[in-house]
């Protein structure tokens, strides 16, 4: 339970940040020019973190502001209002570094990082990825061997969020015992870069295509690391990571909802003063509806956020927990990028520059669909999870399921007739893609009616169930219609147009 005083503490502490961002960023620079340049000043850097924001992310007793996550969300919607590649290094820094620090590290090493974050600036990622192991990251080849009171970790990781810049690496890794076989679990480790043997070589910074503000790239691991600096799991180091990364991605709508919230904002600004065919854009129909699911997009955003609040606290075990968070990242990833394209297509070719917040958005918020579960792959898992206990249950009917199910039962109320169908399980991927977007969305739309039951705004809960639904019935429409058409391997001689074209003449 939150205190009233713990409550205007919070609120004045993020009015001051949200000020010192707009200063930091509209006066003392200008962030449409600073967005084009790859990295950020060392100066709006540090006069950001000088307001100690990664503070919010550290337990009380250790010296932060507590580690709640509805502060957290809340410092990265502002964040993400002015800045999403700003609010993705906080996020990194929050869900993949101090959160499993504080769940998972041993005691005697937290005090002394915790306070590198709040008063020297310090900074945290996480390298999972490898060029070779991707979404395949179980598989990964770094891997580690015991010597003496330190473990020697060898690898190498890529596309790393803040490579070069963090002072700490959650560095994963698998055991290579005596015969040189690399265990199935895997294990995560402090690296302080700062320390001697735990330097990270970056052999290579890539040129990404948007988030320009935070570095990647690629990282040779050759690193010496203290027993005391392994994390120690409550059970397996899989359960431990999926744990983490599914509080990360419940953590995903703050990110989102600021980024969400300054797309509705440009979009409604612009259309009102910009006149086309002696009109204001606000005025014609298709831009209404537009601006009406840039509006809706914010309502689930909000919602996935309140519902996080509840659930996603450290002390929850969330490793059992990827239906829920996958269908919050998957569904909130596709809105940013819905939201972007939207903003793209009302603001028109001005919008088309690297300097636009448009332009920006669009290759901003694309990779939140690739990292940390790419949605193609977190839709067929959704949708495997509900097959798996459709068929447990020995259910076919999808409103039989989903009217019981704890997650959609509220939802289906509102799509009775629609969900009326049997299906012929089990499903082949392509299906399974389809239906985990489907329930995905109507996930979704119980958020958001349990979001109604806070007292938030009738009139968008409504508006925004009528996008929902509109959604949710284009949706199974696609899902039913889908074939499996695979690609064809053919002769260039037959499908080249123009040879079509000569044949018709000689035949003509
Ligand atoms: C901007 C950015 C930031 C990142 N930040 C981090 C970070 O901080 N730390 C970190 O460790 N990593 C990070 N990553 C890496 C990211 O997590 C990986 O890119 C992601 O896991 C996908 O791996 P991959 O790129 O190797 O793609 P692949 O694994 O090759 O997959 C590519 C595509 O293939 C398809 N696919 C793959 N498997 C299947 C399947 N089983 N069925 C059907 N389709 C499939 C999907 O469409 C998928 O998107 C980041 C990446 C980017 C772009």
């Amino acid at each position: 339970m939150t205190s009233f005083s713990q409550q205007t503490d919070f609120t004045s502490f993020l009015t001051n940040f949200k000020s010192r961002l707009k200063h930091l960023l509209h006066v003392r620079s200008d962030i449409d020019q600073l967005s084009i340049k790859r990295g950020v000043p060392p100066f709006i850097l540090r006069d950001i973190l000088a307001a100690q924001p990664l503070s919010t992310f550290i337990p009380q007793q250790y010296g932060g502001r507590g580690g709640h996550i509805h502060e957290g969300l809340a410092l990265l919607s502002a964040a993400s209002y002015e800045s999403l590649p700003l609010s993705l290094g906080f996020g990194i820094n929050w869900a993949l570094f101090l959160q499993p620090v504080a769940k998972y590290a041993q005691e005697p090493i937290k005090q002394t990082i915790f306070d590198g974050f709040i008063h020297q600036q310090k900074m945290g990622g996480l390298m999972i990825t490898e060029p070779d192991y991707g979404s395949d990251a179980l598989h990964m080849q770094s891997y580690y061997q015991q010597q003496g009171d330190q473990y020697h970790l060898q690898g190498l990781k890529h596309w790393a969020g803040l490579t070069g810049w963090a002072d700490y690496w959650l560095l994963t890794a698998r055991r290579k015992n005596e015969s040189g076989q690399l265990g199935r679990d895997v294990d995560f480790f402090i690296c302080d870069s700062s320390a001697e043997n735990q330097t990270i070589i970056v052999e290579e910074f890539f040129e990404n295509l948007g988030i320009y503000l935070l570095p990647y790239g690629r990282n040779r691991i050759d690193v010496k690391i203290p027993k005391l600096q392994k994390l120690e799991p409550h059970s397996t180091g899989i359960k431990m990571m999926l744990d983490l990364l599914h509080r990360s991605r419940m953590q995903f709508p703050g990110m989102a909802l600021g980024f969400l919230q300054r797309m509705e904002d440009e979009a409604v600004s612009h259309c009102q003063q910009r006149l086309v065919g002696g009109k204001s854009l606000f005025s014609y129909d298709q831009v209404q509806q537009r601006l009406s699911a840039l509006q809706a997009n914010v309502t689930i955003a909000t919602a996935m956020c309140l519902n996080s609040s509840k659930k996603a606290g450290a002390t929850n075990d969330l490793s059992g927990a990827g239906l829920e968070a996958n269908a919050v990242k998957t569904t909130v990833t596709d809105l940013m990028q819905e939201s972007a394209q939207s903003l793209l297509q009302l603001v028109g070719a001005k919008g088309y520059r690297l300097d636009h917040i448009a332009g920006r958005a669009l290759v901003d918020s694309r990779p939140f669909q690739i990292f940390e579960g790419s949605n193609d792959i977190l839709y067929i898992q959704i949708a495997e999870a509900v097959q798996k206990l459709m068929q447990r249950h020995k259910v076919n009917n999808l409103k039989t399921f989903l009217s019981s199910f704890e997650l959609t039962s509220r939802a289906s109320d509102y799509l009775n007739s629609l969900l009326d169908i049997d299906l012929t399980l089990p499903l082949a991927q392509r299906r399974l893609n389809a239906f985990g977007q489907l329930i995905s969305r109507i996930i979704a739309l119980q958020l958001v009616d349990e979001l109604g039951d806070s007292g938030y705004s009738p009139v968008l809960i409504a508006n925004c169930r009528e996008h929902l639904i509109q959604r949710i019935a284009a949706e199974l429409s696609g899902f039913q219609a889908l074939g499996s058409s695979t690609y064809q391997e053919t002769d260039s001689h037959t499908q080249n147009w123009l040879d079509c074209f000569y044949r018709q003449e000689d035949h003509d």
